[in-house]
């Protein structure tokens, strides 16, 4: 046991030959994204396949109102891991969708390294922003660093284009502050 979860290792192996272990009873997060990943990890391992359970973020949402998403490093984590991190935010007063909401409460936070950009986290508060959270965990995933995010065309007018603004904040560019 590991406290009052059942111990796994990466590939979510217990103590128990052929034994595997997933979902809440392996701990924290519990959300039902990790369990199906890690179920369709062990069925490929099971198949004989080499799999490892090594995610860089988990998408935490909170479908309140207003919706609340958090991935990855948050300024708090980045500063007691003793990273030297950038953190910019872009509100959505500012950005054209949430007006056309009418919800511009909220904003994108991005947390980024300061030696080389590459991205370790980001926030958001807002109307709808549990659809970003896919966007956050690519970015994490692919190790992508400010200038990936800021450089990339984003639709408008979309929520989206907050992340962007985050990212370009971060930067010093910001267009629209
Ligand atoms: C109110 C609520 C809201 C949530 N909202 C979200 C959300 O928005 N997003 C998110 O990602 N996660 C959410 N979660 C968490 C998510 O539901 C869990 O992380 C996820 O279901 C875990 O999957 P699991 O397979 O580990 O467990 P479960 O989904 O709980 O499945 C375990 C299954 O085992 C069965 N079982 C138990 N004991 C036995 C037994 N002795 N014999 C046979 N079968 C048994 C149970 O009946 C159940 O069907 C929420 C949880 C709650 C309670």
């Amino acid at each position: 046991m590991n406290g009052a979860a059942i111990a796994i290792d990466a590939r979510c192996q217990t103590s128990m030959r052929n034994v595997w272990a997933i979902g809440d009873l392996s701990g924290e997060p519990m959300l039902a994204h990790r369990a199906m990943a890690q179920g369709e990890m062990v069925a490929e391992l099971i198949a004989g396949h080499s799999r490892e359970f090594n995610p860089v973020a988990i998408a935490a949402v909170c479908f309140t109102d207003p919706e609340l998403v958090v991935v990855g490093k948050t300024p708090d984590t980045a500063q007691q891991e003793g990273l030297d991190c950038i953190v910019a935010q872009f509100p959505f007063a500012a950005n054209g969708r949430a007006m056309t909401l009418e919800s511009r409460s909220g904003f994108v936070r991005v947390v980024a390294r300061r030696d080389n950009h590459l991205i370790l986290g980001w926030q958001a508060v807002g109307v709808g922003v549990s659809e970003l959270s896919s966007a956050f965990a690519q970015s994490l995933e692919m190790g992508a660093r400010l200038e990936d995010v800021a450089g990339t065309i984003h639709a408008h007018p979309t929520l989206g284009e907050a992340v962007q603004e985050a990212a370009l904040r971060a930067l010093g560019h910001a267009l629209h502050l």
